[in-house]
């Protein structure tokens, strides 16, 4: 029999007040697999994010992790079952340093990995060991998105959801990300679900992927089955 989903959606509706964002959405993520949601703007892709967080929570349909049904979990006790989140739009703590960041990120795990970890985040993005004592909010915008990435990480998820993690970011470091996130899965297994509007990077970097379009599924495949797929490219790449 196959193997359970590390996290399994089913038929998840969400609203804002009477307005209906996800229609009834079906996503699977195994344990050690890179999945990607691709989607135009507005289609409903940060709500899922947001939904498999508890906030907004599904009015309908179930979110399950792990075997254990989350939907209506608050977001704290989501987070505490190791689902770590790097959000659109960054919020890092700005006042903070970055090295009070990142011990943010480790309270979750309880501390006692602090020193490796910090070292392993630091080879990975050695622009944020740079600015060890810098404030959050004062960092470029590639290096406040290394600092989510790396903050998140801290908490060593089980999952870990990112949103749109190349928003904004010059092409040299959107590809330092995907190469962090590429090995951190090849070399520790790590469980990713990526948003991404860079559909090329997303669907080369994924294993799988899912496309949504007005809050409902419309495709599935592989990452290189999707990226062949004429319709794909046309919608979601440039130049077709
Ligand atoms: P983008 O790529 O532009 O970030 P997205 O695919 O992540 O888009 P969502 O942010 O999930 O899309 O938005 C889905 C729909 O829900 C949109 O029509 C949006 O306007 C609406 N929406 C999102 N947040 C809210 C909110 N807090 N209140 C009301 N409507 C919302």
């Amino acid at each position: 029999a196959p193997a359970t989903p590390l996290l399994a959606v089913r038929g998840v509706k969400t609203y804002y007040g009477n307005i209906i964002a996800l229609k009834g959405v079906d996503v699977d993520i195994h344990e050690g697999e890179i999945v990607t949601l691709i989607g135009a703007n507005g289609a409903g892709k940060s709500t899922l994010m947001m939904t498999i967080c508890g906030a907004p929570q599904a009015r309908d349909g179930t979110v399950r992790f792990a075997g254990r049904d989350i939907t209506r979990l608050p977001t704290h006790e989501i987070m505490r079952l190791r689902i770590a989140q790097s959000p659109e739009g960054r919020r890092i703590f700005p006042r903070m340093s970055v090295y009070e960041n990142l011990q943010m990120g480790a309270a979750l795990e309880g501390g006692s990995h602090f020193a490796a970890d910090l070292e392993r985040m630091f080879e990975m993005f050695p622009r944020l060991k740079e600015r060890i004592h810098q404030r959050g909010g004062t960092l470029s915008g590639g290096e406040q998105q290394m600092l989510a990435i790396a903050r998140a990480l801290m908490s060593r998820p089980r999952l870990l959801l990112l949103d749109e993690p190349s928003l904004g970011l010059a092409p040299l470091v959107v590809r330092q990300i995907f190469d962090a996130i590429r090995l951190l899965n090849e070399t520790e297994g790590l469980t990713v679900f990526l948003v991404e509007q860079n559909a090329y990077h997303a669907l080369k970097l994924a294993h799988r992927g899912y496309v949504m379009v007005n809050g409902v599924i419309t495709m599935s495949g592989t990452g290189a089955d999707l990226l062949a797929r004429p319709e794909v490219r046309s919608a979601y790449l440039d130049g077709g």
